[in-house]
């Protein structure tokens, strides 16, 4: 007789539910889920949605009921604990209609977590025992509740831990020992291309030619285009067995979109702004300095975040006082008097005199009104002039930037460390 089983279908589509009450609060977030997600796609797993929900029977059981109708791999994270509002073992349970039964070497393990301890086990943990059938058991090293594989044939349910500590080290094992199988050997690799000077609008139409190519071409590339605070950002994926030819596919196509887009590409390697413009620095053995007025140091906060940045950043001035502008920077008073303390003259005096004073190679002045206050008909809130002199190069800007004070003042660091690469990069 022909043997029709043949190996499960691969896991394809993953839901996500995390539970938890406290992560309907504004007081916690679903970390868990991100961790998931890594993990997954890692695998070539895709997560087509996630849901959060509360430690309630009847809530819970609907998001699983819903959820297991439209995935392959259900991970379940969170609600294994021994009290009564740790629901989702039993929920999940009841859901597949798999009765829960006390398993022996379970109840041994968590009453030995308790023993090493000098502790009797109260009789509640005995509930971290029940395993519903056909069930296997994922040890817990690190607490008492142990998670659950559950095999429904071409489709599979994972409950994990709630502690971060408990459900990472345990996420890894069930990738390694039950995920790695059933991938049909393929893999997932990402890509973020990072854009500036242009709208998110502008950039689709731009490479609108391309996702036609990518999206029949031998490996398939998925672009997402995502607006950021003072940056677009393009995401680009592609899925199958071959790891090196994915990445050869995703090199290739992030060299097409900076063929379309130029010097508006800043990165097609994920990294930020500070630290494209920490390595052309370096590249070139240059030292940075900026004066800052709008931005209060977020210039400097941004450059010295990236690990290395005392190879190229000495000195960042905060001149937020027209005395401080002159005291510390020599911008005449005179000037500020005439142009104004935001004019690209002031921030053009800001980079020169902190060049001057520093000894560095590139300059940078910012300086503008983030508001909410303190706008003009002819100077709004959000204009803002930013300077960069670099070798015997000098370039202003004045931006109109639109936003809250924070986004203003992101903004505008944005501005300035663009100008920088711009400069830097010829
Ligand atoms: P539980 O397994 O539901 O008892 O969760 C135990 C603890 O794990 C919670 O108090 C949270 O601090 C943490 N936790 C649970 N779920 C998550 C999650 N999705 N993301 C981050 N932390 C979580
Ligand atoms: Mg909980």
């Amino acid at each position: 007789m022909a043997d029709l089983t043949g190996p499960p279908a691969p896991l394809e589509r993953a839901g996500i539910i995390a539970v938890g009450s406290e992560l309907l609060t504004p007081l916690k977030s679903d970390t868990n889920s991100l961790r998931i997600t890594d993990a997954l796609n890692q695998l070539g797993i895709e997560v087509v949605a996630k849901a959060i929900a509360g430690d309630d029977r009847r809530e819970l059981a609907a998001v699983v009921r819903s959820m297991l109708d439209r995935v392959d791999l259900l991970v379940l994270c969170g609600g294994l604990g021994p009290t009564d509002d740790d629901v989702t073992r039993e929920v999940v349970a009841e859901v597949l209609d798999r009765p829960l039964a006390e398993d022996g070497d379970v109840a041994a393990a968590v009453a030995k977590r308790f023993a090493d301890r000098g502790l009797e086990m109260p009789r509640i943990n005995l509930r971290q025992a029940l395993v519903p059938a056909g069930a296997v058991v994922l040890p817990n090293p690190k607490g008492t509740a142990p998670g659950l594989w559950l095999d429904l044939g071409d489709r599979a349910v994972v409950l994990l831990p709630g502690p971060p500590r408990e459900l990472i080290p345990m996420l890894q094992r069930v990738a390694e020992e039950h995920l790695a199988a059933r991938t049909g050997g393929r893999t997932l690799v990402r890509r973020i291309v990072g854009i500036t000077g242009r709208t998110e609008s502008h950039t689709d139409e731009a490479l609108g030619p391309l996702y036609a190519r990518w999206a029949s071409a031998d490996v398939r590339i998925s672009a997402t285009i995502l607006a950021a605070l003072g940056q677009i950002e393009l995401h680009l994926s592609a899925r199958g067995p071959d790891a090196g030819a994915l990445n050869g596919a995703l090199d290739r196509a992030a060299s097409d979109v900076q063929a379309v887009l130029g010097a508006d590409v800043f990165s097609v390697d994920g990294r930020g702004l500070e630290a494209v413009v920490g390595d052309l620095l370096v590249g070139r053995g240059w030292w940075i300095a900026v004066a800052e007025s709008c931005t209060g140091g977020l210039v400097a906060e941004r450059l010295t975040r990236v690990p290395g940045s005392s190879r190229y950043l000495g000195h960042g001035i905060v001149a937020y006082s027209n005395a401080a502008k002159t005291a510390l920077l020599g911008v005449p008073p005179a000037l500020i008097e005439s142009k104004g303390a935001v004019s690209e003259d002031v921030a053009r005096a800001m980079a020169l005199g902190v060049r001057e004073r520093s000894g560095a190679e590139v300059g940078v002045g910012v300086t503008g009104i983030a508001g909410p206050g303190g706008g003009t008909t002819a100077k709004p809130v959000g204009t803002v002039a930013v300077a960069v002199v670099a070798g015997p190069i000098l370039r202003v800007r004045t931006l109109r930037l639109m936003g809250e004070r924070e986004h203003v003042r992101y903004q505008a660091s944005q501005a300035a460390l663009d100008v920088v690469r711009r400069v830097l990069q010829g």
